[in-house]
């Protein structure tokens, strides 16, 4: 959602429950901020809930975000996140993928033998990224499967350049919408110009004035 729909959910919760800290520093732009991250229409819905149940006070985010997972309709089963902004490092996928040769053995001869590999990183930048950082040793079921940071295997100048490509890309392809869609409205006046002049002409009430046979004695008119 956006951070306007953000703002507004979090200016339900103030006046629809009886205690909220929205007057506090900070707790008010927390909500807006967390908030911002999940599908307007879900949470509201998940809003609602709450206040159904309780509105005393205004639920805590965690509890918001519970409910939310609750309501939505995952993507199996996986809480969908979204960037509140483009983010151009990943073009909001959240996760880059690097090809590596990577030596899987030796030939008869002794030359190395590779192979192209493809590596997981995510995104630091963003939310959606957030959700790819995976540290299995910090996992109950521990083990030694993480996916890593992008920074932490690029160079920054390696970042920018990815960045500054999908920008561009971004761009070219809004570009390219917002000229569509001119062409699409250019393209219906062009051929609604007649209808509309048709209509221009029709007076409510006056629609047949003219148009009545003469030889038809009125007499013999249904009305
Ligand atoms: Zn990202």
């Amino acid at each position: 959602m956006t951070k306007n729909q953000a703002e507004t959910l979090v200016e339900r919760l103030k006046n629809a429950c009886n205690f909220h800290r929205f007057d506090e520093p900070g707790v008010y732009v927390e909500y807006v901020r967390a908030l911002a991250r999940f599908d307007y229409d879900r949470m509201e819905q998940a809003i609602d809930e709450i206040i159904e149940e309780d509105s005393r006070n205004v639920p805590p985010i965690s509890v918001l975000i519970k409910k939310y997972k609750g309501v939505a309709g995952t993507k199996g089963g996986r809480l969908e996140v979204k960037n509140e902004q483009y983010c151009a490092v990943c073009d909001d996928k959240g996760f880059l993928i690097l090809e590596e040769l990577m030596k899987i053995g030796e030939d008869n001869e002794g030359n190395p033998v590779t192979m192209k590999y493809q590596f997981v990183y995510h995104c630091p930048y963003c939310a959606v990224g957030s959700q790819y950082s995976y540290e299995g040793s910090q996992c109950k079921k521990r083990s030694d499967y993480r996916v890593p940071a992008i920074t932490e295997v690029l160079p920054d100048e390696a970042i920018n350049d990815i960045y500054r490509k999908n920008l561009k890309k971004k761009q070219q392809n809004n570009n390219e919408i917002k000229a569509r869609s001119l062409r699409d409205i250019t393209l219906a006046v062009g051929k609604d110009v007649p209808e509309a002049k048709y209509f221009d002409e029709f007076i409510p009430g006056d629609a047949y004035e003219g148009d009545i046979d003469p030889d038809i004695d009125p007499e013999d008119m249904p009305f």
